[in-house]
């Protein structure tokens, strides 16, 4: 941030005594460092310590001020525009195979409001116990379809879960990770425990809106409970016909990653297109700002969980 060594140097100059609240100011720049954001900036503090006033400093100094305060904000893209070049560098560089065309990346690593998106609808109550749960909207019609074939086949299916966002999901995980239940873990051990049934902030198909959970989160339900039983060899049976698979199956085939659910079930001709896109541009900075983050690398969260999926 060039211009702070020339606001300050401009201020000594003028034996204004800048004081330690004036360059503490200076020097929290806005987090979004586009050129009118940052000439904004700089006129709030110049303005809230009254440098503008001719009791301080010549209105001309001000002025003369400007110019340096542009120039050094033009002289290095911001770091967004050029994550943005390099994207679309990377994006452009296979015409016609670039598997995130269409994609928006915040829907990636779940870095959105479903309340907000227009690509996501509010899952309605004839289908889940939950309010404001939100799907894909193709993910929901298919899901409809399957519900009333289910119910004309006298199997009711609850969706328990759907689209959850970064936010909700950092939530699970902080939650796992400083309870009880995972405290005779440390570190990198407590994460991959936590792993077995949980997602990583990021990393989980729930951030697509794809995927669903259904009726109980226990397989040993659709193992043993008569309704159970009957329910899990219906999706079996029919669930595929919908474009709903079951992508964590027992590991017995080598699958690595999450244990089995048997509740857990995405709908693939949404969700296949956004694992490609994943795997090829995964979501930087999505493994941050959460506990145990700095494991996701180690433990190989994209290539062991996220691609560690049963494919039809
Ligand atoms: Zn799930």
């Amino acid at each position: 941030m060039t211009y702070v060594p020339q606001i300050h140097s401009a201020l000594r100059a003028e034996s204004l005594g800048a004081t330690q609240q004036i360059l503490a100011d200076v020097q929290k720049p806005p987090a979004e460092d586009t050129h009118l954001e940052l000439m904004l900036f700089a006129l709030n503090v110049l303005n809230k310590h009254e440098i503008y006033t001719m009791k301080k400093i010549p209105w001309l100094l001000f002025l003369q001020l400007l110019p340096f305060i542009w120039m050094s904000c033009s002289e290095t893209p911001s770091k967004h525009e050029e994550n943005d070049a390099q994207e679309l560098q990377r994006t452009d560089s296979i015409p016609g195979t670039n598997p995130c065309s269409g994609t928006n990346p915040m829907h990636l690593a779940g870095q959105f409001n479903p309340a907000n998106d227009p690509e996501f609808q509010v899952i309605s109550a004839r289908f889940t116990p939950k309010t404001r749960i939100f799907l894909r909207k193709e993910a929901l019609s298919a899901f409809e379809a399957m519900w009333n074939a289910a119910r004309n086949d006298g199997i009711e299916l609850i969706i328990l879960s759907a689209t959850r966002n970064w936010t909700y999901q950092r939530g699970i995980w902080n939650r796992k990770w400083n309870g009880l239940g995972y405290s005779e873990f440390e570190g990198k051990a407590r994460a991959i425990e936590i792993l077995k049934y949980s997602a990583m902030p990021g990393s989980s198909r729930h951030h697509w809106g794809t995927d669903i959970d259904l009726n109980a989160f226990e397989n040993e339900w659709f193992e043993n409970d008569p309704v159970g039983k009957a329910l899990y060899a219906w999706l079996q049976a029919n669930a595929s016909q919908y474009g709903y698979h079951q992508v964590y199956g027992d590991t017995s085939n080598g699958r690595r990653g999450y244990r089995e659910e048997k509740w857990h079930w995405s709908y693939l001709p949404l969700a296949d297109p956004l694992l490609a896109c994943y795997l090829s541009h995964p979501p930087s900075g999505a493994f941050e700002g959460f506990e145990g983050a700095q494991w996701s690398d180690s433990i190989s969260i994209v290539e062991s969980y996220v691609n560690g999926i049963d494919r039809p």
